[in-house]
């Protein structure tokens, strides 16, 4: 890794963290299987590093959207002995013929999809592996209940004539980050009549599976077969409303910290960053920090984003610009390459992902999962303990 790059800035991964947060969700679901979904490059977080340590600690199922991304997983190592490897969001046209292949368990939501995994199947001269994808109320990918009798059909048509074998029967929940949505119950029970229309008409799925983060931690009888946890192995709560990562055990894993660039004296009055949003209220000290919304820090978190600089919570002076944002020090001075946290655990007295998805008005998901590929990642803890 090229030192300057670690100079500038970077995210550090915490491996151990989230081995400790994949136990912790196994033990939430005892009665599931666990999937490790890593898509868009494990929320941020390093796909591949992070597949590994989930891995370690009990996950046999790994996920993602697209089935490059699945690609790449077996590219890496991750062999069908190793994990079963999932993908749901398959273009027209994508590489199904890879996939099945590769043994991957390909979600379809239609017959146009069933069509292409069969397809390839007979090219390739083995089966494909079938999610078949319920929409239980979601709306958005998976079939709709009126056409599920038709992809069943034309499923199991497939699987007696050896191009599919039904492997999995699933769908995903819409509010589940909601206590007590009413939704919740609703797409259960919608589900479970899915299910067993399918299970009377022959299929045998391997697994049945809705449950996401939120599911899996506070949803036992959405566990079913197998859950799909992504932002809790991460460390991050699917919301605040659910409670904080501590309040379930979990560990935020990814540190983002950089270095001051520049440290300097500004009388008061003086404008800061383009727009000049902020003004200086007195005589002050301006520290550089070299991120920004290139780096994925949010361009809205401009004069609210906080950051942990010479031991006090400081706020992003003026607008974030591409590369760069401003701290006003308020008079105090810190060396020029003083490390300063955006965000972590928040143990050592930094924000959290959370605070600046507050800052910013959005969701911690998108705060980890944007920061960008000039940050260069740094795993920490991958030997298993
Ligand atoms: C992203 C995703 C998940 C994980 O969701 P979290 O809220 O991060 O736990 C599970 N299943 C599907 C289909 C997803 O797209």
């Amino acid at each position: 890794m090229n030192e300057s790059a670690v100079a500038r800035a970077r995210a550090e991964i915490d491996l151990a963290a989230l081995r400790a947060n994949v136990r912790v969700l196994r033990r939430c679901a005892p009665g599931a299987a666990l999937m490790a979904v890593v898509k868009a490059d494990g929320y941020g977080h390093g796909m591949v590093p992070v597949a590994r340590a989930a891995l370690d600690a009990g996950a046999t199922w790994l996920g993602t959207a697209t089935p490059e991304e699945a690609l790449e997983l077996r590219a890496a190592g991750f062999g069908p002995d190793r994990a079963r490897i999932m993908c749901w969001l398959w273009a027209p046209g994508g590489p199904w013929r890879e996939g099945v292949e590769a043994g991957l368990d390909i979600s379809v939501s239609g017959v146009r999809a069933l069509r292409e995994a069969t397809a390839a199947a007979r090219e390739v001269g083995r089966p494909a592996r079938l999610q078949l994808k319920a929409d239980t109320g979601l709306g958005r990918g998976g079939c709709q209940p009126a056409d599920w009798p038709e992809l069943i059909a034309a499923a199991l048509r497939a699987e007696a004539d050896g191009l599919a074998r039904i492997t999995g029967l699933w769908s995903h929940l819409a509010c589940a980050d909601e206590p007590g949505h009413p939704s919740v119950p609703s797409q259960l029970a919608r589900f479970r009549e899915m299910v067993r229309y399918a299970e009377e008409r022959g299929a045998r799925p391997e697994v049945r599976h809705i449950a996401n983060s939120s599911g899996t931690l506070t949803l036992p009888e959405s566990h079913f077969d197998l859950v799909r946890p992504g932002i809790a192995m991460y460390g991050i709560s699917p919301s605040p409303l659910l409670g904080t990562p501590a309040d379930f055990g979990l560990r935020p894993v990814m540190t983002l910290s950089a270095s001051l660039v520049l440290v300097k004296h500004a009388p008061g009055g003086h404008g800061v960053s383009y727009g000049h949003q902020y003004v200086t209220p007195g005589r002050t000290t301006l520290a550089l920090v070299p991120l920004g919304y290139g780096d994925g820090i949010p361009r809205h978190a401009s004069g609210t984003g906080p950051v942990l600089a010479g031991g006090k919570w400081r706020t992003v002076a003026g607008r974030v610009a591409m590369d760069q944002f401003v701290l006003d020090l308020g008079g105090d001075t810190l060396p020029e390459g003083t490390e300063v946290v955006l965000f972590g655990p928040g143990d050592r007295g930094e924000p959290t992902a959370e605070d600046w998805a507050q800052a910013a008005g959005t969701i911690a998901y998108e705060i980890v999962t944007r920061i960008g590929s000039r940050v260069p990642r740094v795993h920490l803890n991958a030997r298993p303990d």
